[in-house]
């Protein structure tokens, strides 16, 4: 029904000839995998020569971050009709390390979701609560106007195609993952949302990806989950042989 999602956020790691070397070396241990969608996100210097590294593999690209304009006077952006054309198909859209660090907002996400979608790329829309707001108990509050804002406007027919990865804050590098109990509790708040602000079509094609110190030991209990449908690894991604192991959690 909803094919499962493996996206690996290379954040800022790794040179040119270091992330050609992990595609290398990922392709074998991946290359028999049909039954999941398998997604890098290397740096933007990185992408040209990783999109032809992967060329004819099961490995799909994407870019971390985009701008919403098509082109202009905007020193420093990249516009996703650029991602295409350096050969992505997925960009994940406000990261929790850009809402914290670059001043991405629910509007601007909401900018360069409709830019991106209108450039023929997927959208991994990343929401999360941080410490403080799940424990004063306003994890589902920020979460709801998280997807309601970082989503207004856009037709429920393509909010059906999109990928939301929840990520709670406080999971993310620290090596704390959510329980399987705690992510799956707001898959299902998330995807019953959907239901209420688009449709309940929308809800159950959209794919629904946990992120948040995914490994090899815990993604399966996390994929057993009904609402869960892929994973976006930061840390684990980094390694041929441990990326694998998640892409690959139901050989294990
Ligand atoms: C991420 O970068 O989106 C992430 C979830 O990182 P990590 O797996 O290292 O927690």
């Amino acid at each position: 029904m909803r094919k499962p999602v493996i996206a690996g956020n290379w954040k800022l790691f790794k040179t040119i000839s270091e992330s050609v070397a992990l595609v290398d070396a990922l392709k074998p241990i991946v290359d028999k995998t049909r039954s999941v969608e398998i997604v890098v996100a290397p740096v933007f210097t990185a992408l040209s020569r990783v999109s032809e590294a992967i060329a004819g593999s099961n490995i799909n690209l994407s870019a971390q971050n985009c701008f919403w304009e098509e082109e202009g006077a905007f020193t420093g952006e990249v516009a996703p009709k650029l991602l295409k054309d350096v050969g992505c198909s997925y960009v994940i859209i406000g990261h929790s390390e850009r809402r914290q660090y670059f001043g991405d907002t629910d509007l601007s996400v909401n900018k360069k979701v409709k830019a991106a979608v209108s450039a023929d790329l997927t959208p991994i829309v990343c929401v999360g609560e941080t410490l403080a707001e799940r424990e004063s108990g306003s994890t589902f509050t920020v979460i709801e106007a998280q997807v309601k804002n970082s989503l207004t406007g856009i037709p429920a027919e393509v909010v059906a195609r999109l990928i939301i990865a929840y990520e709670p804050v406080w999971a993310i590098g620290t090596g704390k993952t959510a329980s399987d109990e705690q992510a799956q509790e707001v898959h299902l708040f998330i995807r019953e949302l959907v239901a209420r602000l688009f449709s309940p079509d929308a809800a159950n094609k959209v794919r629904i990806l946990y992120g948040g110190s995914v490994k090899p030991d815990n993604v399966k209990g996390l994929m057993a989950q009904p609402d869960i449908d892929g994973a976006l690894v930061g840390g684990a991604s980094l390694k041929a042989d441990s990326f694998a192991s998640i892409v690959n959690y139901a050989a294990s």
